[in-house]
């Protein structure tokens, strides 16, 4: 299998903090990685990390072969094929929803605005909200808003979606409408990283499951290995608190 995402040796330190201590992870083409692990244990920031949002202190990460964290490389043009969704869903309140989808694709992409409308409207129908194309964000749900936010990602035909806690600031009932979208991307063969809390989500529709803590990973392997089966204390520890 393809490396899509190759992590070595990565250190990040905020000031004195070290908050990630030697990471080194390979995701592949096609594999939903799952992460997970108490608050503070650096998810996100091993997150942002792959796609230098945040930047590492030391280290070396390879999107599809190339060093990102070489300066000479182009990291807006290869952010252009990493999708992110954020907790916040963070889409342009003064856009409509098909402006919001479209923007990246034309203005960076420099897609013909046609296509790039016919694109969006489809990818409306994927997340299912084919009607919701002249709507703005204000007069969405909070999981339509999240819906939309992963089909403005997916506008940009990435190679990877990586997404933080894309659920966590959803009122219940809306979880399992954005999480059944992820699964159906997932199901499409899509690469997947994803930090999240849903531990039954984790276990259904991971391929490899990271279980951090101290800014390590502790462990990593199957859904069946570490849900059913963890090796360290600390695993053991952090899932009897949320299972
Ligand atoms: P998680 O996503 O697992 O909750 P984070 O990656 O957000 O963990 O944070 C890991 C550690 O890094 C925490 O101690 C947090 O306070 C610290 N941290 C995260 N972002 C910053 C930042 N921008 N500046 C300083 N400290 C940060
Ligand atoms: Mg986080």
């Amino acid at each position: 299998m393809d490396s899509i995402i190759k992590v070595e040796h990565l250190s990040k330190k905020f000031g004195d903090n070290e908050v990630l201590k030697d990471i080194n992870y390979e995701i592949k083409q096609g594999q939903v990685v799952v992460i997970i692990g108490p608050s503070g244990s650096g998810k996100s920031t091993f997150l942002r990390c792959m796609n230098l949002l945040e930047v590492p202190t030391s280290g070396k990460i390879s999107f599809e072969g190339t060093d990102i964290t070489d300066p000479k490389n182009d990291i807006y043009k290869m952010r252009e094929k990493m999708g992110m969704v954020f907790q916040n869903f963070n889409l342009f309140p003064n856009m409509s929803v098909i402006d919001n989808i479209t923007l990246s694709p034309i203005k960076v992409k420099k897609e013909d605005k046609q296509a790039a409308q016919s694109y969006a409207k489809e990818l409306l129908k994927t997340v299912g909200l084919p009607d919701k194309a002249d709507s703005y964000p204000q007069s969405l749900s909070g999981g339509q808003q999240q819906r939309i936010a992963i089909a403005r990602a997916l506008a940009m035909r990435p190679d990877v979606m990586l997404f933080d806690e894309p659920t966590s600031a959803l009122d219940p009932e809306m979880v399992g409408e954005v999480l059944a979208v992820m699964q159906r991307l997932a199901k499409e063969g899509m690469t997947m990283v994803i930090v999240t809390h849903e531990m039954g989500f984790a276990r259904e529709v991971g391929d490899r499951i990271v279980f951090m803590d101290g800014g390590y990973i502790v462990e990593e392997g199957t859904p069946e290995e570490v849900f059913g089966n963890p090796k360290h204390n600390r695993t053991k520890d952090f899932l009897s608190k949320v299972l």
